[in-house]
């Protein structure tokens, strides 16, 4: 597990999202430690609110960049003006993303005592323990096991639960949801996700993360259950991890570079818009130039619109951790060079948004007076003077894209 060091700045939004990363790394095992130098990875969670506040960002960045291996930034500045990190050997994310940015690739832990919990109108919802899988760089498996699929009857009623306690989004999440039921002999997530959607009430269900070799066999009625229920968000989490076969095999994931396409494919042929979200670890020990390059080249190609970048770092006790490593300085060239692939991409298909108009939910308050939404696919759309506009959390209205920056875009009732 890692150590990690958290810097938080900015308003009570900005010390809210802290407490939210902080809450995932705990669950996932990981420790915090006071000061940078003892720290795996550093998080800066910045804020911008005038010029002063953002030359002190600037500096602190640079000060943790020279205390740690690995610095994280996120909030509002590493959002906003990401420009002004990139001479700087640091990761920039969503802070939705940063907990999966520390966790070395490895899957979401669903810990013993995860319950449902209920977070403002956002019901988390933990549909099983476990993977099926043995990547031979995951702890996490360690602390997890197997996968343990409770019956499909007691999911949907703790959903039904949620709704009726006000939540207006259900995050379906698991460490593999892919393999739900697989411990049973059977693939139930189509199952699942068909009888959660006819639970009554308004609401909107997103499915969390789903490896490519669980989703494989399953793809074509996946899409499907997708294509014919609203209330699903158009956002589909496939960790492909590298674009390399060799790699996939050294890392034992149980997918191939062509079965993530077939599931890509499968949802491309259903869906007319939808999110996929990927994660990479780049400079995995047995990764060569020609590797990193193949990764590039699907991201390049596959275009997904959220990109979570991992570099690897070794964890006790994995298979992982005895191969001969690669130096820090390559990994962070790669990780560097990913990192502006990923700005890109994600940066033109938010552009692409602008004038359009999407239905959102309001999730969650914002930084001031804004709100923070969610539209068909999943994509973060951010209303401001929202009090003015009468706009509150829960509420469901259209709005037409006005503005974006690189992760997430503005909008304004329509
Ligand atoms: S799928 Fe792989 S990375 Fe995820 S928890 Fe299982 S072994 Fe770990």
């Amino acid at each position: 597990m890692a150590t990690y060091h958290i810097e938080t700045y900015g308003c009570t939004s900005n010390r809210g999202e802290s407490r939210q990363i902080e809450r995932r790394l705990r669950d996932a095992g990981h420790h915090r430690v006071e000061g940078p130098d003892e720290a795996d990875v550093a998080i800066l969670n910045t804020c911008t609110v005038v010029e002063k506040t953002e030359r002190n960002m600037r500096r602190r960045a640079e000060e943790l960049e020279a205390a740690t291996a690995d610095l994280v930034v996120t909030g509002c500045m590493a959002l906003a003006q990401g420009e002004q990190f990139e001479d700087l050997d640091a990761r920039l994310c969503h802070w939705e993303d940063v907990p999966t940015a520390v966790t070395n690739g490895e899957c979401p832990t669903t810990t013993p005592d995860t319950e449902p919990v209920l977070d403002g109108v956002v019901g988390i919802l933990p549909i099983a323990r476990g993977c099926m899988s043995n990547c031979s760089y995951c702890i996490t498996k360690f602390a997890t096991g197997r996968v343990d699929s409770p019956p499909v009857a007691a999911n949907v009623e703790t959903a039904r639960a949620l709704v009726h306690a006000g939540a207006r989004e259900l995050r379906v999440t698991g460490q593999d949801t892919g393999v739900y039921g697989w411990d049973t002999g059977e693939r139930k997530l189509p199952e699942l996700l068909d009888r959660i959607c006819d639970v009554d009430g308004e609401f909107r269900v997103r499915l969390g993360m789903a490896n490519p070799g669980g989703v494989h066999g399953i793809r074509e009625e996946l899409a499907d259950v997708f294509a014919r229920n609203d209330e699903l968000y158009d956002f589909v989490h496939l960790p492909v991890q590298s674009g390399s076969d060799d790699v996939l095999e050294a890392m034992r994931r149980q997918h191939r570079i062509e079965e993530f396409r077939e599931v890509v494919a499968a949802f491309d042929d259903r869906l007319d818009h939808w999110t996929l979200a990927t994660d990479v670890i780049v400079g995995f020990p047995t990764e060569t130039r020609a590797d990193h390059q193949q990764s590039m080249e699907l991201l390049g190609e596959v275009r997904p619109e959220r990109i979570n970048i991992t570099r690897f770092s070794k964890r006790p006790g994995t298979d992982a951790a005895d191969m001969q490593g690669l130096g820090g300085t390559l990994k962070k060239e790669r990780s560097k060079a990913m990192t502006d692939l990923k700005m890109e991409v994600c940066r033109e298909a938010h552009a692409g948004m602008v004038g359009d108009t999407h239905e959102v939910l309001v999730v969650r308050e914002g930084t001031g007076d804004s709100v923070k939404c969610r539209d068909e696919a999943y994509r973060q759309i951010v209303v401001t003077d929202a009090e003015e506009r009468g706009v509150a959390v829960g509420d469901v209205l259209d709005v037409e894209i006005t503005a974006n920056e690189a992760v997430y875009c503005f909008g304004e009732p329509a």
